[in-house]
C-alpha cells in the first residue's frame, strides 16, 4: 500500500513537473516573461529531481549521493564563473554530459536484459538501440563543436576526399547494427544470433561516436549556432528514448519537449541564416562547402575618429541605429550604450537597436545583455523590421559585430558567409564602428564596410570608449 502511495506521489510529481515545463517554455516566447518562465522551469527540475529520489525501486542512495556531489562540484561553478560570451560552448559541453548519462543508461540497460529470459522485447530494444544510438552521436558531436567554439579546433569545415562516402558508410553501418540487434534482441532469436548481441551493441555505438566526429568537422564555424541547437535536439530525443527504455514518463516528456524545440530553433536559424537545413543536419552528407578565405583587404584604407568627433555626430543625430555584436558582450558595454541612447533620446533623437539573429555568440545574446542592461523592449528591433529603416538613418552604430554587417554575405558568392542575411548598415548615411583594432570576426573574414568612405572607425575597447564618449555628449 505505501509503495502505491509512494508511486502516485512520483506520478502526481511528475505531472506537475511536465505542466511547470510546457509553461516554462511558454514564458521563454516573450522577452517579458522569459524570466519568470526560466524559474518555472526550473522549478519542474526540482520538482522532477524529487519525483525521482522518492521512487521505491531505488535500493540505495549511496551512488545517488556522490553523483549529486560530484555533478554539483562541476556545476556551480561552471554555471557561475563562466561568462556569457562563452555560453555556447558551455552548452556544448552540458549536451556532452547529458549525452553520456543517457548512453552510460543504455548500455547498461542492455547489459542488464542479457540476463532476462526473453530479452528485452522489440519495443524496449527499439528505444534501447535508438538512444545509445543518439545519445553516442550527441557526446562526440558536442564535444567537436565544444573544440570548434573553444577555438580548441579549427572554426573551419574540415573536409577530405570522399568525405560523403564515408560518411554514409559508416552511417549506414550503424543503422544496419541498430536493426540487426532489433530483430535478434527482442526474444525468440536463436542463440547463437543474440550471443553476438554485446559485441553488435558495442560495435554500433562505436560507430556512432564516430558519426558525432564526422558529422560536425565539415561544418564551418558560421553554421556552428545551428549545430549546437541540433544537438541539444538530439540529446532530447536520446532522453526522450531513454524514457521509453527505462519506463520513466518524466524523461519521456521532457525529452521530447527538449526534442521538439531544438528542432524547431535550429529550422528557425538556419532560415534566420539562410543555410539549407539538410546540410547542416546531414553534415557532410549533403553538399560539402570548400572554405574560402573571403577577400583580402590589402590596399584598403580605413578613417578613424576620436570619441569627441564621435560624441558631436551622435549628439546632434535625429535618428541612430545601433548594431550591437559579440565585442558589446565581451567588453560588457550593454550598461554604457543603455546610457548613450537615453542621452541622445534626451537631446530629441530617435534610437533603436538592430537585432541579428546570430549576433554574438548564442540565440538570443544581444537581447539578453540590452534587458539586462534596462533597455526597454520596444526599442529592440529583428532584422527584417529595421533592415529598411538604414537608410533613413543618419548614424548606424556598430559595436563590436562585424560578420552580422559584412556586405560580402551579399556580394561575394566565394565568401563562406555568402547567403546569409545582414543588416543593411551600409545604407546609412554615416557608419560608427566601434572595435579595438581590424581583427576579423568569428567567421575569420575581412569586412569591406570598414573601408567604405562613410565609415568611421572608433578604436578601443567598447565599454570604455562609450564611456568617453558619453561624458562628451553629456558636456555638449
Ligand atoms: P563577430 O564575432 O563577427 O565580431 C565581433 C567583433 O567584436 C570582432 O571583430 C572584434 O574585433 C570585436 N571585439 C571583440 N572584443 C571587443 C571589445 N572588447 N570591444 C570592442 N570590440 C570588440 O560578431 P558578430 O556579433 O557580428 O557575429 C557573430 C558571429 O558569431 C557570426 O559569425 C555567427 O555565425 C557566430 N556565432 C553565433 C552564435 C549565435 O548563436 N549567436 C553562436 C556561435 C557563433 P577586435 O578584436 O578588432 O576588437
Amino acid at each position: 500500500m505505501n509503495d502505491q502511495i509512494g508511486a502516485l506521489f512520483v506520478q502526481v510529481a511528475y505531472i506537475g513537473a511536465s505542466a511547470a515545463f510546457i509553461l516554462g517554455l511558454r514564458g521563454l516566447t516573450k522577452p517579458g516573461t522569459a524570466r519568470r518562465g526560466m524559474q518555472l522551469a526550473a522549478f519542474g527540475m526540482l520538482l522532477a529531481i524529487i519525483g525521482t529520489l522518492l521512487n521505491h525501486e531505488i535500493i540505495t542512495y549511496e551512488f545517488i549521493i556522490i553523483g549529486l556531489v560530484v555533478g554539483t562540484a562541476i556545476g556551480l561553478p561552471m554555471g557561475l564563473l563562466v561568462p556569457m560570451t562563452a555560453m555556447p560552448q558551455r552548452v556544448a559541453i552540458s549536451h556532452m554530459f547529458g549525452a553520456l548519462a543517457v548512453t552510460l543508461v543504455g548500455i547498461a540497460e542492455f547489459l542488464h536484459y542479457r540476463d532476462i529470459p526473453g530479452g528485452p522485447g522489440a519495443v524496449k530494444m527499439v528505444a534501447l538501440g535508438f538512444e545509445t544510438l543518439f545519445g553516442a552521436l550527441t557526446i562526440t558531436g558536442s564535444f567537436m563543436a565544444f573544440g570548434k567554439l573553444q577555438g580548441i579546433l579549427p572554426g573551419r569545415p574540415i573536409t577530405f576526399f570522399g568525405q560523403k562516402f564515408v560518411n554514409a558508410a559508416i552511417f549506414f553501418g550503424a543503422v544496419a547494427l541498430y536493426v540487426t540487434l532489433v530483430v535478434t534482441q527482442s526474444g525468440g532469436a536463436t542463440d547463437a544470433a543474440a550471443d553476438l548481441g554485446v559485441p553488435m551493441f558495442f560495435a554500433m555505438t562505436a560507430l556512432a561516436l564516430i558519426i558525432g566526429i564526422t558529422l560536425v568537422l565539415p561544418i564551418g564555424g558560421a553554421d556552428m549556432p545551428v549545430v549546437v541547437s541540433l544537438l541539444n535536439s538530439y540529446a532530447g530525443l536520446a532522453a526522450s528514448a531513454t524514457g521509453f527504455a527505462i519506463g520513466n514518463n518524466i524523461l519521456i516528456v521532457a525529452g521530447a519537449l527538449d526534442g521538439a524545440s531544438g528542432f524547431i530553433l535550429s529550422i528557425l536559424m538556419s532560415r534566420a541564416m539562410n543555410r539549407s537545413f539538410a546540410n547542416v543536419l546531414f553534415g557532410a552528407f549533403g553538399g560539402e562547402k570548400v572554405a574560402v578565405a573571403g577577400k583580402s583587404a590589402e590596399g584598403l584604407t580605413t578613417r578613424s575618429v576620436t570619441p569627441e568627433e564621435a560624441a558631436m555626430r551622435l549628439g546632434y543625430a535625429r535618428n541612430v541605429i545601433i548594431v550591437p555584436g559579440y565585442g558589446m558582450a565581451v567588453a560588457q558595454a550593454q550598461h554604457a550604450v543603455r546610457e548613450l541612447a537615453e542621452l541622445i533620446e534626451h537631446r530629441g533623437g530617435r534610437v533603436r537597436f538592430a537585432i541579428h539573429p546570430v549576433a554574438g555568440r548564442m540565440p538570443g545574446h544581444m537581447n539578453v545583455l540590452l534587458a539586462e542592461a534596462n533597455v526597454p523592449y520596444d526599442h529592440l528591433f529583428d532584422l527584417d523590421e529595421i533592415n529598411g529603416e538604414f537608410a533613413a538613418c543618419d548614424v548606424a552604430l556598430v559595436l563590436g559585430a562585424n560578420d552580422v554587417t559584412n556586405p560580402a554575405a551579399k556580394s561575394d558568392p566565394g565568401s563562406p558567409i555568402y547567403g546569409m542575411p545582414i543588416l543593411n548598415v551600409a545604407d546609412a548615411e554615416q557608419v560608427i564602428v566601434v572595435k579595438r583594432g581590424m581583427a576579423t570576426g568569428f567567421a575569420g573574414i575581412e569586412n569591406e564596410l570598414f573601408y567604405l568612405d562613410k565609415t568611421s572607425m572608433l578604436f578601443g575597447d567598447a565599454k570604455s570608449v562609450l564611456g568617453q564618449v558619453v561624458s562628451e555628449v553629456k558636456g555638449l
